[in-house]
């Protein structure tokens, strides 16, 4: 059978390393993840609630159109439900916008170690993906995106803020200056992805989300894998114009997300408690990494998500193999293109304190 090269070429996404299989592998009994963000907490006991309650209809198609979701969203969000679709994760609908917008051959554009799903997506459409570098200290540079899309035009910009692996964001006066000259293009779909939006302390960030009813280019991507602690139900939301949920809603499979994902996130939205708690351990735990990475005279950058992304000024890969012995599991990030950093997600408390302990001594060994 004939195989486009772009398939084969395919290098699957990495996700971190298992807790069962660090387990077996260095015969441990107690594992630490931090490496996939996920929220330390674990879910809502009221999305706990909802799901067990679930259960019992499990038999049923869900929802398609996700009804008491979107209607609740849109309430929160004073956004009109036709504005609102979800997806298997944002993910699914990272897959979905460039299948739809984009054409074999085309390119769509982002930044320097953007959040690598863009990549994998587009390379299995046959979309070939352009980087803009970074400036210095990791920044996103929108201006010297901005500068490339004045010459030239793409169906996708997406633009991960605040961005993971780097954990850094982009302001509002670069927002708005590089909307002003790209916002109402015809040509392009700017794509806002605000994964860790709730996480953000920078007085100067700004969801883009008011200017996806002032632009008729720009869409925002939510998940419910981060603040809401849903990683494992796998739901994301799109926030865009009718006209472009429309296309999303032909070409999604029709029962995407599923009964437990759709109770689950509605639950989690309406207990506020656990909302705010998700988002203050996040930052007592960066804070926390902060001190003992300057302790460690490791450079890291500040973080505006919930993990922290630093410089080991020596091969990752050692390091994290030491720490793989001792039951930590960081993630490596040399798939983009830092072969010397670390990117580790901030778990409760007592788990981020084994951590740096364990890589204080790594770090001696
Ligand atoms: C974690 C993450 C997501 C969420 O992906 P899901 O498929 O919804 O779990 C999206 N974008 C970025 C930049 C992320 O880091």
């Amino acid at each position: 059978m004939k195989v486009a090269q772009e398939i084969l070429n395919l290098v699957p996404y990495k996700p971190g390393k298992p807790i069962g299989e660090t387990q077996r592998e260095y015969g441990l009994t107690k594992v630490y993840k931090l490496a996939s963000n996920e929220n330390p907490i674990g879910p809502s006991p009221k999305a706990i609630a909802a799901m067990t309650e679930a259960l019992s209809s499990l038999h049923l198609y869900p929802d398609p159109a996700c009804y008491d979701l979107t209607k609740e969203l849109s309430k929160q969000w004073q956004i009109e439900p036709s504005w609102l679709t979800f997806g298997n994760g944002s993910n699914e609908l990272i897959d979905l916008l460039i299948r739809i917008y984009c054409q074999p051959g085309d390119h769509i554009l982002t930044t320097q170690a953007a959040f690598i799903a863009y990549q994998i997506c587009a390379q299995a459409a046959r979309v070939r993906t352009e980087h803009v570098p970074l400036k210095s200290n990791y920044q996103m540079d929108l201006k010297a995106i901005s500068e490339k899309l004045k010459k030239s035009s793409c169906p996708l910009v997406f633009i991960p803020n605040p961005n993971n692996p780097t954990g850094t964001y982009v302001g509002q006066k670069e927002v708005e200056d590089f909307l002003s000259e790209h916002g109402n293009r015809e040509d392009v779909l700017i794509i806002f992805d605000e994964a860790y939006n709730e996480f953000v302390r920078a007085s100067d960030y700004t969801s883009a989300l008011p200017y996806v009813t002032k632009y008729s280019n720009v869409c925002v991507m939510r998940t419910f894998s981060k603040v809401y602690g849903l990683a494992g139900m796998r739901i994301g939301v799109l926030i865009a114009r009718p006209e472009v949920n429309d296309l999303v809603n032909r070409v999604r499979n029709p029962f995407n997300v599923n009964t437990l994902a759709q109770v689950a996130a509605l639950a989690t939205l309406q207990d506020k408690e656990y909302l705010k708690r998700s988002s203050e351990v996040v930052w007592q735990g960066l804070d926390y990494f902060y001190e003992q990475l300057k302790l460690l005279k490791l450079d890291y950058v500040p973080s505006q998500a919930n993990f922290v992304f630093f410089d080991l000024k020596q091969p990752a890969q050692k390091i994290y193999q030491k720490l793989l012995e001792r039951g930590v599991i960081m993630r490596p990030v040399a798939n983009y293109g830092f072969p010397n950093h670390m990117r580790l997600s901030v778990g409760l408390m007592s788990e981020n304190q084994v951590a740096m302990a364990s890589l204080s001594e790594a770090l001696k060994e």
